[in-house]
């Protein structure tokens, strides 16, 4: 939507400081399935920020911010306006490894964080499965992990922020001080403000390295019995499930549970500490360059090709499921998507008619299983198979948009091109009648069907009018907008 033309004198000037870096490129979701051209602006500082508000009233337009582009759908794209990219205001402000409290600018990265931080033994408390997203974008979807049963989301790990709101103010915000804010920025998908300061608690770790256990299982009740007989001790738990057999196999996959060692376990905590054991290796299977393996990927990514690789995947856990539990880096657990590079373009490379979407429903306990059973067969039904689906346990937090539910999630990826999209759409459109109907809710990050009205459904409905007062009230003139805004706010 465009926006009507500010041009007063002053705003003008403000607009017009040292030179913002700015261009103009194709921006586009990280699963490649959306996407537009937009004017990108990289500001350097928070003066450069609050004159990126003011360019965008200069020009009329909204703006959107985003960090490095990993959410899978169109939380960070704006094809009616500019994009504010946070990436260049990536400086480690302060690191305390004495009481392990980091102090961050928002386009400082996950992967920039644990690679300051392990050495002094510690570890971000909340990581996503890949290490290449902002801590201002991680915190804006308010990223969850492998452990967030346990420990919750990066906003339960988030001390204080700074947040740079359209009018140019500043508002530190924390659990005690502008409380609601807090509560409403973490999540809300950078509808509110700018993050500009970030301050997050880390976990202390003994070992670079964590132990871990597969759990081979042969269905989804299996698998969610294994997650619950692990819940007690495991550190972080993941479940991978092999979607394309039906009847008593449906949902067989392998559990992957993973312990931090106790003080004195690692021999070598100076060695196994380092970014150096941390490092992926360059190559996989010890023979292929990792550059270069998605086009291998890329010969597999069809049903069959797919159904292939699934089945092999299951019979690999069946005899890793048999042996003792192994050690594996902190960076090879957390990151295995990370492990080959650009896998995504095995999906083909055409920006918006090719590549892929996740759909990730959240299910309270009691429904999960008869709903996650009930959307797997639909997708087998309909001859939509998801290529990848990942299992989790979730526990409720205090943000107000949140996606998380006392229950699990089933992240499922299908490929998205131009003969598949309409048919992917309803069925998507159908499970999440399911998912609504068994009270589910979704995560913006990983979205691109649902609508404003599935969005009404699943919030709380005191929590969105507050959120949506809060808009109001911040940004009175609807300067900052998303596609997703669009999208899953505002349209009928
Ligand atoms: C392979 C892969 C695996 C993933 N695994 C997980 C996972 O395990 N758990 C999980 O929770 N997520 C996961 N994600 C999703 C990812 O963590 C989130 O989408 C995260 O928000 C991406 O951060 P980003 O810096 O790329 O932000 P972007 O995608 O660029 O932006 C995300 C949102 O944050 C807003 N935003 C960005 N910067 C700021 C800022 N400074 N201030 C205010 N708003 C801002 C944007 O407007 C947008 O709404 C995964 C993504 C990929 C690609």
């Amino acid at each position: 939507m465009a926006r009507t033309a500010v041009r007063s004198p002053a705003r003008r000037a403000a607009a017009e400081g040292p030179p913002v870096q700015r261009s103009y490129e194709f921006v586009e979701g990280w699963g490649m399935a959306v996407g537009a051209p937009s004017r990108v602006l990289r500001p350097r500082s928070i003066d450069e920020l609050v004159r990126c508000f003011e360019i965008a009233r200069r020009d009329g337009v909204s703006l959107g911010p985003r960090g490095t582009g990993n959410s899978y759908g169109d939380a960070s794209v704006n094809r009616a306006g500019h994009v504010l990219e946070l990436s260049r205001m990536n400086r480690i402000l302060a690191w305390n490894p004495e009481n392990g409290i980091a102090e961050v600018e928002p386009g400082v990265t996950v992967e920039q964080l644990w690679k300051r931080i392990l050495p002094d033994g510690w570890w971000p408390r909340v990581v996503s499965g890949t290490m290449f997203p902002t801590l201002g974008g991680a915190l804006a979807a308010n990223i969850h992990g492998k452990n967030n049963f346990k420990v919750g989301t990066i906003g339960d790990a988030t001390l204080e922020f700074d947040l740079v709101l359209p009018s140019g103010e500043v508002r530190t915000c924390s659990r005690d001080r502008d409380s609601d804010l807090f509560h409403a920025a973490i999540g809300g998908f950078g509808l509110l403000g700018v993050f500009s300061r970030i301050v997050l608690a880390t976990k202390r770790v003994h070992s670079g390295d964590l132990r871990v256990r597969g759990i081979s299982t042969r269905d989804l009740g299996e698998m969610m019995s294994a997650f619950e007989a692990g819940r007690g001790r495991a550190d972080y738990l993941v479940g991978w499930i092999d979607c394309f057999p039906g009847g008593d196999a449906s949902g067989r996959g392998l559990v992957h549970l993973g312990e931090h060692l106790e003080p004195g376990e690692d021999p070598h905590p100076e060695r196994t500490l380092t970014a150096l054991h941390q490092e992926l290796p360059a190559k996989v299977l010890g023979v292929f360059p990792k550059s270069e393996v998605w086009r291998i990927l890329r010969l597999f990514n069809n049903d069959a090709g797919m159904r292939l690789i699934n089945a092999a995947k299951y019979m690999g856990g069946r005899v890793e499921g048999m042996g003792e539990p192994h050690l594996q880096s902190h960076a090879a657990f957390a990151f295995l998507l990370d492990y080959v590079p650009n896998w995504k373009w095995a999906y083909g490379r055409e920006p918006v008619r090719r590549g892929l979407i996740q759909y990730q429903p959240f299910v309270p306990s009691a429904a999960a299983h008869a709903v996650f059973q009930d959307l797997l067969a639909r997708c087998r039904r309909a001859g939509h198979v998801p290529y990848l689906g990942v299992f989790k346990r979730h526990r409720p937090d205090p943000f107000w948009l949140t996606h998380a539910v006392d229950g699990w999630s089933f992240a499922m990826d299908f490929k998205v091109s131009p003969e598949r999209r309409a048919g992917l759409w309803k069925l998507c459109a159908e499970m999440s009648e399911v998912v609504l109907a068994a009270g589910g809710r979704f995560y913006f990050a990983k979205d691109l069907v649902l609508t404003a009205r599935d969005a009404r459904r699943f919030f709380p409905p005191e929590k969105l009018a507050a959120f949506e007062r809060l808009k109001r009230e911040l940004d009175p003139e609807g300067l900052l907008q998303t596609d997703l805004w669009r999208r899953a706010f505002r349209a009928p």
